[in-house]
Parts: C-alpha cells; structure tokens; sequence
C-alpha cells in the first residue's frame, strides 16, 4: 500500500506510522525524522533544515521535495510506503503526485488524523524534543491550518477520515477498519 498521514503535529501519526509498517510491511518515512538524521550527522542538508525546524517553519519545498524524491528511489519502496509528514502543502502533493506519475503509480489513500489541539499541546511538550516549546508548537500548528489543512480538499477523494484521540492500539484498529483492512 501506499500511504500518506495528514494531521497536526502531536497527532501520533509517527507512532501510528511504525505500527502501520510492521504490519503492512512497508517502509514509514517521515520527512521529520530524515530531517533530524541529517541534523544529527551534520550533513548540508541538515545544517538548512535546523534554522527551519526550530522555528517551527517548513523546510523550503525545493529541499524537502528532492529528499523525497530520493528516498521513493530506493528499491525499500517497491513494495509501498508510509509517508509520514510529506506532503505538508498543495506544491509537495503536486511534486509527490509527479514523482509518482514517472513511476506509473498513484496513492491507495490519505489518512487524515483528527485531534484537539489543546490537548496535543500538552503531550508534545512532555515529549521533550528540542523543537517542542509552545511557541514553535503553536506556530507549528498555525502553519498546519495555514499550509497543511488545504490538503485534505486536494486529497478529497482519497481521504480516510480517524479519530485520533484515545488509546494507541484503539487509533491502530480505527485506521486499519477505515482502510478497509479491519
Ligand atoms: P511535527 O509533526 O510534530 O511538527 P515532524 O517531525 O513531522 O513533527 O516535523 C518537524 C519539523 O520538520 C517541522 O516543523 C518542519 O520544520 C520540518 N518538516 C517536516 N516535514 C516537512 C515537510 N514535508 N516540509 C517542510 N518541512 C518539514
């Protein structure tokens, strides 16, 4: 299957991402995590992608985009994939619908991930990362209404629907009987 998770930042969609993968045995890439790998190794690509990250800003499309665009190259991916936190605006859904076309292939489905924001304020600032403060987590979620909510009319036919409040296991089962894979 190939699959994108849509929601606001502290939606659980990195956990609910690893647990869809195991079980769909596909690769979960998350733009997030790629971006705090290079951060770690200090490669160029990550040295751009702090100034961004810690603001609580996206990273420039062109940037996001052809790391992207290079992780769906790898052969992990034939067998489908998780995205998780890509594409985050109407362009990154163009170049991923793009990059995606070149292949002969579409998306299955677009999860969305519905939550309070208040309560996910909550929970992100007890998770500790360093771009976990309430100011770069409201703008976070600002530029998640701005940016990234838009997408779920672009994706309007694809679009799947969960609750995402509640216990880990109960959001895994919404998902996999949204999906029809229940
Ligand atoms: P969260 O969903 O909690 O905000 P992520 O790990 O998905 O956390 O993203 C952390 C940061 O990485 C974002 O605030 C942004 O700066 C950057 N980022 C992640 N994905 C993208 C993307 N698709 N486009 C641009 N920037 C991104």
């Amino acid at each position: 299957m190939r699959l994108v998770l849509v929601g606001p930042p502290g939606a659980g969609k990195g956990t609910q991402a690893v647990r869809m993968a195991e079980r769909l045995d596909v690769p979960h890439i998350s733009t997030g995590d790629l971006f705090r790998a290079n951060l770690k190794n200090e490669t160029e690509l990550g040295l751009e992608a702090k100034r961004y990250m810690d603001a609580g800003d996206l990273v420039p499309d062109e940037v996001t985009v052809a790391m992207v665009r290079d992780r769906l190259g790898d052969p992990d991916t034939e067998k489908g994939f998780i995205l998780d936190g890509f594409p985050r605006n109407v362009a990154q859904a163009g170049s991923l619908g793009e990059i995606l076309a070149d292949k002969g292939l579409a998306l299955d489905a677009v999860v969305q991930f519905e939550v309070d924001d208040e309560a996910v304020v909550q929970r992100l600032l007890g998770r500790g990362r360093s771009d976990d403060n309430e100011d770069t987590i409201r703008n976070r979620q600002q530029v998640y209404r701005d940016e990234t909510a838009p997408l779920l009319e672009h994706y309007a036919d694809q679009l799947v629907v969960v609750d995402a409040m509640g216990e880990v296991e109960e959001i895994t089962d919404r998902v996999f009987a949204a999906l029809g894979k229940g």
